[in-house]
């Protein structure tokens, strides 16, 4: 039986609600691969609670924190140091903990770059197609930046919310999803960051329209239950080359990890976990 004694160390997720979240099983999974005595647990935190919740965690000795909605955004104003990424994107989904406080950092974006290359999608040059524009998008917004995509296409049900988010990047041209005819004729990657055909909904996707998977030859639905969504049923049968978000979501756990303990975790062990995540 796994012990637990007085130099355990504890890492945890702040989110509300935490009940059905899989990052305690990432994360002690990866603990006990990496040999490591660091225990993972979720604590479920109230907006009003917040500031308390971050501030006890460091008087606890905690390690380091997970955020997860709806605490991404609001968390931002409690920690004492924060990275350019997570500054830019407007979201932090990991804390560390520093001298004096935690300082926060988001994985998403460098999960999603992670997935793209383990998968070997490149967009780099290359004319991209986004669908959404809420938390998520901003990530892979990021991401698509940092990487030299070159045209980003970002379709989204609120075009005006999309506009104040996006509509500043020289090299973006917001539409809704009906416009989605205006996108010059070409090879697309397609990325898909709507909560649209998330499960138990998982009939639906945001544009149905055969002409529009046509512009599309690589994709990543970053829902991953289910597996496999009409987006990405879609963009297959014709032909296309697509992946699931549990990859991103593995990878941001695992970039997690490596700045709570300042250590990398080896590929093995990733291959590993994705096989256990992925059954
Ligand atoms: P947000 O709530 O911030 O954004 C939701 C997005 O979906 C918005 O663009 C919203 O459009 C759109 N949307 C929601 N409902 C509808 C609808 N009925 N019709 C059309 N568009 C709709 O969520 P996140 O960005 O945080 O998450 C989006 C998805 O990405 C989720 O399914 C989440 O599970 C997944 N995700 C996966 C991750 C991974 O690691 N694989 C990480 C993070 C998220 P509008 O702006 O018009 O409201």
């Amino acid at each position: 039986m796994r012990e637990i004694n007085g130099a355990t160390r504890i890492l945890g997720l702040l989110g509300d609600p935490v009940e059905h979240t899989g990052s305690p099983a990432i994360h002690n999974f990866i603990a006990e691969r990496m040999g490591d005595d660091i225990i993972y647990v979720p604590f479920r935190v109230r907006s009003k609670h917040l500031e308390e919740a971050v501030a006890g965690a460091y008087a606890l000795n905690v390690l380091g924190l997970n955020v997860t909605v709806p605490h991404k955004v609001g968390v931002m104003q409690h920690v004492t140091e924060l990275d350019d990424a997570a500054l830019d994107i407007g979201a932090v989904n990991t804390l560390v903990r520093v001298r004096g406080g935690f300082k926060g950092y988001n994985t998403d974006f460098s999960g999603f770059m992670r997935e793209l290359d383990s998968v070997d999608i490149q967009v780099n040059g290359k004319d991209v197609i986004v669908l959404g524009a809420g938390g998520a998008a901003k990530a892979v917004m990021y991401a698509l930046k940092k990487l030299g995509a070159g045209n980003i296409y970002i379709l989204n049900r609120n075009v005006e919310k999309a506009g104040a988010s996006f509509g500043n990047i020289k090299n973006a041209k917001v539409l809704g999803f009906s416009s989605w005819n205006e996108i010059p004729k070409g090879k697309y990657v397609g990325i898909q960051c709507t909560s649209v055909g998330l499960a138990p909904n998982d009939a639906e996707c945001v544009i149905n329209d055969d002409g529009f998977f046509d512009l599309i030859d690589e994709a990543v639905d970053l829902i991953y239950k289910p597996k496999e969504t009409v987006f990405m049923k879609r963009v297959k049968e014709r032909g296309g080359r697509v992946y699931n978000g549990l990859r991103m979501l593995m990878y941001q756990a695992v970039s997690s990890y490596e700045f709570f303990t300042g250590r990398e975790v080896p590929e093995e062990i990733v291959e590993e976990l994705y096989r256990e995540l992925d059954t």
